[in-house]
């Protein structure tokens, strides 16, 4: 097997060459890409149901078809996004070609997560491809079923020379990113993405970070409580509550709660049976240590469970539960949850909600129930996070138009359609200049004087230009 090292210089060989640049070569990839997809759509699903247990139904909305997606819109805009963008100019620089041009990193390493293993490597990979780099895929070893599909169907459709799979867990990890990158993608848990930091700062990587928290979702008093229970259900519970934007822990009134609690045992024997555990819908823990850590969080915490509870670990089920009576410092509240709990603390007002989220970490999404435009208004404007939905969870993430990323703990920069093609560029700013109006020029040249001061303030300022 060939050496990580042996693999970053067989690689970053290739970008010198210059073979990544043109928009055919990268159209080309991007199209073998969608084949393979396609081609092997029965293994990839197959995959994922051993990994996580996922519905085929979950694993085409939200991988399969969130990495065509992405490559149709990708495929479509590549030559407009490859563009130089032409800027303002002022006076001075009247005659000059000034623009700023997208030119590709080089050398990229994309570490992906486990609980949407294709989509959070791929769509990645999707932009790094469309601007040019070359790419190194790190796959979750914890999803292991997916890593050794991606490992085995990408060099079958890929250029070998321009994009590698390195399969491994923490150590391997740890031995790639003391190599030199021009960029790191991350997607994972705030713990590790301090290490990935830290690696990075050896060599100045610059480094996106695509991380969790705790996303809160309010529901005020007026809204449809039936249809706020299915939206807040399908996006709480979809792959058995493993979504880095899954609401985390709902906020309401204690009469929102009355009303919500009785609309929520509905909808979840609608949605999984009486018997979720039978029920080919419910996704299961991705392993035993994360299932251990979710039960351990039920059985520390002091709040109420109304709904679910149950489990089975040699299944690694756990019900889709409700826990009422949550207060601000419980177990439950300390730690991004990411599995079928939710936990509901009651806010008397919309302000108290808007404060209690304010005093947590920005979240990677926001969440905001209510009829009333003026509610949601508000959470808008006074409170921060990487994305926000009103009245329905998730759902946003699904549009390649609008970025994708989180603010502050929740993570650094974002992707997804232009903006993933954006954060692996460059944008060079250029200027192309001639030979003419010298005698303008000659105006910032010694000896100096307080008249070519004022002309050469005059020319470079921002009104100059409104006069040409
Ligand atoms: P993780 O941080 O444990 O693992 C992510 C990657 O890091 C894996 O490829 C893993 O092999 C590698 N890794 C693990 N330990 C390492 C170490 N010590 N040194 C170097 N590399 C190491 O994260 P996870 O458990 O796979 O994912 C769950 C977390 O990711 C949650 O917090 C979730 O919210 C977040 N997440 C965020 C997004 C997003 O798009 N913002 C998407 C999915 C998940």
């Amino acid at each position: 097997m060939e050496e990580q090292v042996q693999v970053i210089n067989r690689l970053r060989a290739t970008f010198r060459s210059g073979v990544t640049i043109p928009e055919q070569f990268r159209r080309s990839q991007l199209i073998k890409l969608m084949a393979m997809i396609k081609d092997n759509e029965e293994q990839i699903l197959k995959a994922l149901h051993t990994d996580l247990s996922k519905p085929k139904f979950e694993a085409v909305l939200a991988e399969i078809d969130m990495v065509i997606n992405e490559l149709h819109y990708a495929i479509t805009n590549l030559s407009s996004w490859m563009q130089p963008q032409y800027v303002d100019k002022n006076l001075a620089t009247k005659l000059d070609e000034c623009f700023v041009r997208r030119e590709p990193l080089g050398l990229v390493l994309i570490i992906g997560p486990w609980n949407y293993p294709l989509q959070l490597l791929l769509v990645p990979l999707v932009a790094a491809v469309a601007a040019g780099n070359c790419v190194i895929l790190k796959p979750s070893e914890i999803s292991a079923a997916t890593d050794a599909l991606i490992a085995e169907l990408l060099p079958k459709y890929l250029s070998q020379d321009c994009y590698a799979v390195v399969s491994g867990g923490a150590e391997e990890t740890a031995a790639l990113l003391k190599n030199r990158f021009d960029h790191i993608f991350y997607t994972g848990s705030q713990a590790v993405a301090r290490l990935v930091l830290q690696a990075a700062s050896v060599h100045l990587t610059p480094v996106t970070l695509e991380l969790g928290g705790k996303c809160p979702c309010f529901i005020d008093d007026r809204v449809d409580v039936a249809a706020a229970a299915r939206r807040l259900a399908w996006s709480k519970y979809y792959n058995a509550g493993q979504s880095c934007v899954a609401p985390d822990f709902l906020l309401c009134s204690a009469a929102t709660r009355d009303a919500l609690l009785p609309a929520l045992r509905e909808t979840l024997q609608e949605f999984y049976t009486q018997e979720p555990q039978k029920c080919a819908d419910m996704s299961r823990i991705v392993s035993p240590r994360h299932w251990t850590r979710l039960m351990d969080l039920l059985k520390k915490t002091s709040g109420k469970v109304v709904i679910g509870g149950e489990s089975d670990q040699d299944d690694k089920y756990i019900a889709p539960t409700v826990v009422v009576e949550v207060a601000e410092d419980d177990a439950l509240m300390k730690e991004e949850i990411f599995g079928p709990i939710l936990p509901i603390i009651t806010v008397e007002s919309v302000t108290e909600g808007i404060e209690f989220m304010n005093r947590q970490e920005k979240p990677l999404a926001l969440y905001v129930f209510s009829d009333s435009s003026s509610v949601v208004k508000q959470f808008l404007e006074k409170t921060s996070s990487g994305g926000f939905c009103s009245n329905d969870g998730i759902i946003h993430m699904s549009l390649p138009s609008l970025p994708f990323g989180g603010v502050g703990a929740s993570g650094w920069g974002s992707y997804h359609g232009r903006w993933g093609f954006e954060t692996f560029s460059h944008q060079r700013a250029c200027m192309l200049r001639g030979w003419a109006l010298e005698r303008l020029n000659g105006l910032r040249y010694p000896p100096y004087s307080e008249n070519k001061l004022s002309w050469l303030r005059w020319t470079a300022s921002p009104k100059s230009c409104a006069l040409m």
